[in-house]
């Protein structure tokens, strides 16, 4: 991921570090990029040494997931209500609506993680909130309805998959 508007790191009323608008951000703009960093295979993912490991990862397809490059933008919090969320062809983070400066930049995990029994606490403060975060598998009918427009073409194509095949929830 690498930035491409002005941002700033701080103290986050949701958790630790947060990362801020530096500069007014209307909606639709691209605010990170998500096409740096190195693309990591699951059969490597699930060799790291969490405890020890000081990287910061995300999923971007089935078995793939993409380091971050040590940069400002590896530090943007998970929100329920999230103010950014990916483009079409999952190449940027954008802005869901308009971002004053000195407001937290937020996307939803689940808009990209799709573990399965992954349970990450939340207390983010959105009227939203779920008080946790789960893989996009694992969120209920209504919550996967709601992020398809925001989230990783990969996720897309499996939720369509399920609701093609079957009226039921993704398995
Ligand atoms: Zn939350």
């Amino acid at each position: 991921m690498s930035a491409l508007v002005s941002l700033v790191r701080g103290l986050s009323p949701v958790a630790g570090e947060g990362v801020f608008a530096a500069e007014p951000i209307a909606r639709g703009t691209a605010v990170v990029s998500v096409t740096e960093g190195r693309r990591v295979h699951r059969s490597e993912y699930q060799r790291i040494d969490w405890p020890n490991y000081r990287g910061r990862i995300m999923q971007v397809d089935d078995d793939w997931f993409l380091e971050g490059i040590g940069a400002i933008e590896d530090f943007i919090n998970h929100g329920c209500d999230p103010n950014l969320g990916f483009d079409a062809a999952g190449t940027a983070l954008v802005a869901l609506r308009s971002i004053a400066v000195g407001e937290e930049l937020l996307f939803h995990y689940s808009s990209c993680e799709n573990h399965e029994n992954w349970r990450v606490p939340c207390g983010c403060g959105a009227v939203q909130c779920r008080g946790a975060v789960v893989g996009f598998r694992d969120l209920p009918p209504d919550e996967r309805r709601r992020l398809l427009p925001i989230c990783l073409p990969y996720l897309r194509r499996l939720a369509t998959a399920a609701d093609i095949s079957s009226s039921s929830p993704m398995a």
